[in-house]
């Protein structure tokens, strides 16, 4: 925030509003903290910010590579040397192609996916592929692990086994395999579903008859997950029972990027709708979709931080809205112990760099999307 603040004491007549502010040093403290509390290499998960500029500035930073979801994606970072994984459940025989032309290691969602790969073999080298594992199966091999919302990712186990039927009969090299819990989950499943997969893995290990060389087992870090009492050391200590040629990897978009970004918009107009006090912004719901938390059922909207250049004393309460005509366009609140916003005020979001830009709807009006700035 205080790299905003000079940026905006210097600059404010060139920054654009709305905005969002991206900060790399960030980025590379949370990826360098997180790999270190886990002890495993860490996959950055692109879909929670796939803004380039940023990735670029990024990129050597995160050294276990990047998970990709759509050709889109794709060909955003098909130029550069990290480490690609792929992994849609809906991914197409396009998308499986040019994830073969580009050395990137396949995720197989279903059998279908997995067939489709036989056709590649022998034309051109295929990385060794993982089988994402529905969460299903991790409750099958261990009764212990807490309930979590069902999904609709990976395989079964019958259809695991199937797929190292089909891997074996066709020479597919297999790597090993893929969970995910969801986002948020993973300070409450993480060692239930670590004592999951060593069965899981030596099973698996057992079918297969040669051994597996890779395991994500997921991630679900929150914003701030630095801040939650998670025992990061009981847990390294719980991955020391997997075999030694197994590559542990945990996956993360949220916990690297959340705290990173930043979202800010300008107050074009205060007025009063009988005694509520609400400030108009020049961007809400189309720059930032998640601000509105339109999509939970509890509203807890965020307090901005307000810049200015004619910084005051008075405080009020005020709602912060946006600039869509959309009654659910209101991104933010704040109570009366907060600064007076005054008209030309920038309002400023922390914890908006996971998913605020990448999951939201800025044609709607053809409202200007959000500019991004790179900050250090
Ligand atoms: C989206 C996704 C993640 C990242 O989730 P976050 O909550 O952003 O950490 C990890 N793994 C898979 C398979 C995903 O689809």
């Amino acid at each position: 925030m205080e790299q905003i603040t000079k940026l905006l004491n210097e600059n404010h007549r060139q920054i654009e509003t709305p905005c969002y502010f991206y900060s790399v040093s960030r980025v590379a403290k949370n990826y360098k903290q997180l790999k270190t509390a886990l002890g495993t290499e860490l996959i950055y998960s692109m879909k929670a910010n796939n803004d380039v500029d940023l990735l670029m500035r990024c990129s050597h930073h995160l050294s276990g590579g990047i998970e990709i979801a759509s050709i889109g994606e794709l060909n955003l970072v098909a130029g550069g040397n990290s480490e690609k994984y792929i992994n849609n459940p809906s991914t197409d025989k396009k998308f499986l192609r040019a994830a073969v032309a580009s050395r990137s290691t396949i995720i197989i969602d279903n059998l279908v996916q997995l067939k489709t790969l036989i056709e590649f073999i022998g034309k051109r080298p295929l990385k060794p592929i993982l089988l994402r594992l529905n969460s299903c199966v991790l409750k099958q091999f261990n009764p212990d692990l807490p309930k979590i919302r069902p999904d609709q990712f990976g395989m079964d186990w019958d259809t695991v086994c199937q797929a190292l039927d089909i891997c074996q009969q066709n020479q597919i090299p297999l790597g090993g395999i893929h969970l995910f819990n969801g986002s948020y989950n993973f300070t409450k499943v993480a060692f239930e579903t670590a004592k999951a997969a060593l069965d899981i893995v030596n099973e698996i290990q057992r079918r297969y008859t040669s051994p597996l060389t890779f395991l994500n087992l997921g991630g679900g870090f929150s914003d701030n997950w630095q801040e939650s009492d998670f025992d990061f050391a009981a847990y390294r200590h719980l991955l020391t029972q997997f075999p030694d040629n197994i590559t542990i990897a945990h996956e993360t978009g949220r916990g690297l990027m959340a705290s990173a970004g930043f979202f800010a918009t300008r107050i074009r107009y205060l007025k009063n709708i009988e005694q509520e006090l609400i400030a108009v912004c020049d961007g809400g719901i189309n720059q930032n979709f998640l601000l509105a938390q339109t999509e939970n059922s509890f509203r807890k909207l965020k307090t901005p931080k307000l810049w200015s250049q004619s910084p005051h004393e008075a405080t009020s309460a005020c709602t912060y809205v946006g600039s869509s005509c959309s009654k659910d366009d209101v991104i933010g609140k704040q109570n009366d112990n907060h600064i007076l916003p005054q008209v030309g005020d920038i309002s400023i979001y922390s914890n908006c760099g996971a998913y605020n830009a990448s999951y939201t709807l800025t044609p709607f009006l053809k409202l200007p999307a959000a500019k991004t700035y790179i900050i250090e």
